[in-house]
């Protein structure tokens, strides 16, 4: 088993907790060769001490040169900063696998440059996927680098997909919590504060994500996601709610079989199979227990009530820009709102009116992408400026 060299981009967030958690359990195959933070540098001080690390980066450059100047790293470790930072780390000869966890677009420039490194990408940031898949799977393939799934929902489908060529496959179904607001009543979902919809049911992650399940705009960019990471129209990746966050995802086959991956609630199952694939190792958490009473419940989603969902696949079926409108529209909304400047309601409108005023066009390049994404952020600024209360 070869030793795992990995630079962990995002460390001081939720998948980053929890890939430390895999490497302190398997020290023997995990090696952290670098990490990266927005602006944590006291967090990623102590982890830089743990793991003994010797390149760290922080995007932020004022907290970089605190972090210079606290005296708390160890003496060998060298502080890189700003964008080009985590560029140096994601292409770092000492490592071969990148786990892209930075939220947000952000990581899309380091992306590109670790596939283009022949580095494996152990992806967890969805919007990276939905704002440029198309050129990042073309970069994977033209540098022979794989892009893993770290996504439960994605991960659970590549497991899967293990060993069935790509003509088994009729559906892909994705299962989603449904979040805090499942059995909420449709009319008073404009009543919804930032602190209710910061409480997932199920998961513990960083506050973006978790106000993307409550609004289901989370399974929307995955239902994107999964678009360009298993190469499969839209309108064959289903989604299904299932409360208890058991099954991952499910692949239904040609002759009608369906597969799913189960596990708890807890991103060390997929980030432990990302990090270790193809082999496998024991686990960080305890697996199901089956001698208690187990509830599986599956339904389908209310369209209607989480009008995200309804305006992802629009998107998603319109392809070119879209995606990268609605993912831009959807940041702007979801910090409008967590800054008490929209209501819960007023999410779904920031990213129709977005996608609405943003006129669709098929991307040259990646700078085409982003300029896109910048005019859709502006013109969804402008939407919460003057049309929201
Ligand atoms: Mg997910």
């Amino acid at each position: 088993m070869l030793e795992k060299k990995i630079v962990l981009l995002g460390a001081t967030g939720s998948i980053g907790e929890n890939t430390l958690k895999v490497a302190r359990k398997h020290p023997e195959r995990v090696r952290i060769a670098a990490i990266a933070a927005h602006s944590r540098y006291k967090q990623l001080a102590a982890i830089a001490h743990e793991f003994a690390v010797p390149d760290v980066a922080l995007f932020d450059r004022r907290s970089a040169e605190a972090a210079r100047s606290s005296g708390l790293f160890p003496a060998n470790t060298r502080i890189h900063e700003g964008p080009e930072g985590l560029l140096t780390l994601a292409t770092l000869d000492a490592a071969n696998v990148v786990v892209m966890a930075i939220v947000g677009t952000l990581g899309l420039r380091p992306a590109l440059a670790a596939l283009g490194a022949g580095k494996t990408l152990a992806l967890a940031s969805k919007e990276i996927l939905v704002l440029a898949g198309k050129f990042v799977m073309a970069e994977s393939a033209r540098c022979d680098a794989p892009v893993l799934p770290l996504d439960s929902e994605h991960n659970a489908i590549f497991q899967c997909l293990h060993g069935e060529p790509r003509r088994h496959v009729e559906r892909l179904i994705l299962t989603a919590s449904g979040g805090p607001f499942r059995d909420f009543p449709i009319e008073k979902m404009g009543t919804i504060t930032p602190e209710q919809a910061l409480c997932h049911p199920n998961w513990n992650m960083g506050p973006k994500v978790t106000i993307d399940s409550s609004t289901m705009a989370n399974k929307g960019l995955e239902l994107i996601e999964a678009r360009w990471l298993f190469d499969i129209p839209q309108e064959r990746i289903d989604i299904v709610v299932h409360p208890q966050s058991i099954i991952h995802s499910m692949v239904r086959f040609i002759d009608g079989s369906v597969l799913a991956q189960l596990a708890p609630p807890s991103m060390t199952f997929p980030i432990q199979h990302c990090l270790f694939y193809p082999d496998r190792a024991e686990g960080v958490s305890p697996s199901l227990d089956f001698s208690q009473t187990l509830r599986l419940d599956l339904q389908p989603p209310d369209l209607k009530k989480f009008s995200c969902l309804r305006l992802a696949r629009e998107t998603s079926a319109a392809a070119g820009i879209a995606p990268a409108v609605f993912n831009a529209a959807n940041e702007i909304a979801v910090d409008a709102f967590l800054h008490n400047k929209i209501t819960f309601n007023n999410i779904p409108s920031v990213i129709e009116f977005t996608l609405a005023a943003v006129s669709p066009r098929e991307p040259i390049d990646i700078e085409d992408l982003l300029a896109a994404d910048a005019e859709a952020r502006a013109r969804a600024e402008e939407f919460v400026a003057h049309h929201c209360p």
